[in-house]
């Protein structure tokens, strides 16, 4: 392998969220010289899942299919649908056992009609906010109540409780929390 080699992939790795230059070089010399099959293996399944996932058409979360196992699983509540920020606060609320509900992934307020449609397809009867705390998020959640709850007047909105801090991303916070902090959930 010849050095520019090497530094593409350090340069690659080191692309990766979180990844610093030392930690890239790490990566780099272990898939390539230290544990070649381990490489082989992680070229083969990074491939794979390039090819294979996409998101969710309905929720925006991880799928191979149309829609993804979550959207697709009949014995979850569809009453209610959880609004997130990302397919990773997915994994998390997923991870604290809590919820059993649905779910929509909000990148920005230009997909309220995505939403709008998701709660149709749904049956959805409640919205819960799970947004990082914050002015930003409280901006979004009153755009959407005001958008949505004329359209539709039955729909409930709430948002988790007040145990989550300001300014920290749910991955970052404790599954005890989480799970009381859905509980917890308040209306607005
Ligand atoms: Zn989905």
């Amino acid at each position: 392998m010849s050095i520019s080699r090497f530094e593409e992939l350090v340069a690659s790795f080191a692309r990766l969220p979180g990844v610093g230059k030392k930690s890239a070089q790490k990566y780099a010399y272990f898939v390539a010289l230290g544990d070649p099959f381990f490489g082989q293996n992680l070229a083969h399944q990074i491939e794979e899942a390039v090819r294979f996932l996409h998101s969710c058409e309905r929720c925006g979360f991880i799928a191979e299919g149309e829609i993804c196992e979550i959207c697709a699983d009949e014995l979850r509540n569809h009453d209610l649908l959880c609004v997130v920020e990302s397919a990773k606060d997915i994994i998390t609320i997923e991870n604290s056992r809590s919820y059993d509900g649905l779910y929509f992934v909000l990148k920005s307020t230009d997909e309220l009609l995505n939403l709008e449609r998701a709660i149709e397809q749904n049956g959805s009867k409640e919205l819960i906010f799970a947004l990082t705390p914050g002015l930003a998020s409280d901006a979004v959640m009153l755009l959407v109540e005001n958008e949505l709850s004329a359209k539709l007047p039955e729909l409930k909105f709430s948002k988790i409780a007040q145990g989550v801090p300001t300014g920290v991303s749910l991955e970052n916070i404790d599954l005890l929390s989480l799970s009381k902090a859905l509980k917890d959930r308040n209306n607005i």
